[in-house]
């Protein structure tokens, strides 16, 4: 169901604390840790709590969290210093995009030059 914990999610077993992460921030519904494989200097993932698959079945479904995911991204941004020569958020949304792991997160990318066209 929408938003309960899947015993086969790894964000889901992060948010538990079952497997280690860099936490950077925390929130009632949101957690934020770095990527384990950044590509850039500063690359966190804000994650709900609960579980959704993607961002837009979390924008559905809890409209609330979804802008908690946004603020909490906006707010790493501002903690690593990397506002001011801008910053990307990113939802990757299915696998076509490149989205492996389906538990909705928001990529925080920065502090370095961000081309656009992404590939
Ligand atoms: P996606 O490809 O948009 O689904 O993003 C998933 C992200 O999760 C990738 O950037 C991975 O590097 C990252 N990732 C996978 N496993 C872990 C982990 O255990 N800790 C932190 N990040 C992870």
């Amino acid at each position: 169901m929408a938003g309960e914990p899947q015993a086969d999610c790894l964000f889901c077993k992060i948010v538990a604390g079952d497997v280690p992460a860099t936490v950077v921030r925390e929130s009632e519904t949101t957690v934020a840790f770095r990527d384990i494989n950044p590509q850039a200097p500063t690359h966190v993932l804000v994650i709900p709590r609960a579980h959704y698959p993607d961002a837009a079945s979390l924008a559905a479904a809890a409209p609330e969290v979804a802008a908690d995911v946004l603020r909490e991204a906006g707010a790493v941004a501002a903690d690593d210093k990397v506002e001011a020569g801008g910053y990307r958020i990113v939802f990757n949304t299915g696998s076509g995009a490149g989205q492996t792991v389906f538990h909705a997160h928001a990529h925080v990318l920065g502090g370095r030059g961000l081309n656009w066209p992404p590939g």
